[in-house]
């Protein structure tokens, strides 16, 4: 169908514009959570690091390489923790990951992840699901970590 396909050019052009932007690229330090992940199957990687303020993130960046996917969904996450606590950013990415795999639909994404509708054509495929997971999977890792009261977590790896 037209229409279908124009609708995803405009989605690809969201992500493309967030992959090319470099919004939250780089690294903090010192950071309260840092924590690595990695996607062999697409050859994606990245560095997450955040810093806490009163409970509450107060600044995210991550740095590394991978799929345009991969990226921008990173991008797109690291924009909807600013000013989040440890367990509002773990209810969304439990939220977006229900999406991504099929668990829920994209249209009940809450406010805060809006952007991230731009990934709904990527849920159809399993591969690339895990490039968008990623950086999510990643922040979990992390959270978990802070919860342990430490700081680096090890590295989270996607497998089949
Ligand atoms: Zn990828």
């Amino acid at each position: 169908m037209e229409g279908d396909s124009e609708l995803q050019d405009l989605y690809r052009d969201v992500l493309l514009d967030y992959f090319r932007s470099g919004a939250h690229k780089g690294k903090l330090d010192p950071a309260d959570i840092v924590s690595e992940g990695v996607n062999p199957l697409c050859g994606d990687s990245l560095l997450f690091t955040a810093t806490l303020k009163d409970g509450r993130i107060s600044d995210v960046k991550f740095s590394g390489h991978g799929c345009v996917i991969s990226q921008s969904s990173a991008a797109m996450m690291a924009e909807s923790l600013v000013g989040k606590t440890a367990a509002e950013a773990e209810k969304l990415t439990t939220i977006f990951k229900a999406a991504m795999t099929g668990k829920a639909p994209f249209a009940q994404l809450p406010e805060e992840l809006e952007e991230l509708k731009a990934l709904e054509g990527v849920s159809k495929y399993p591969v690339r699901i895990k490039c968008a997971l990623l950086s999510w999977n990643t922040l979990l890792e992390g959270l978990k970590t802070l919860a342990q009261g430490k700081k680096e977590s090890a590295q989270y790896q996607e497998t089949e």
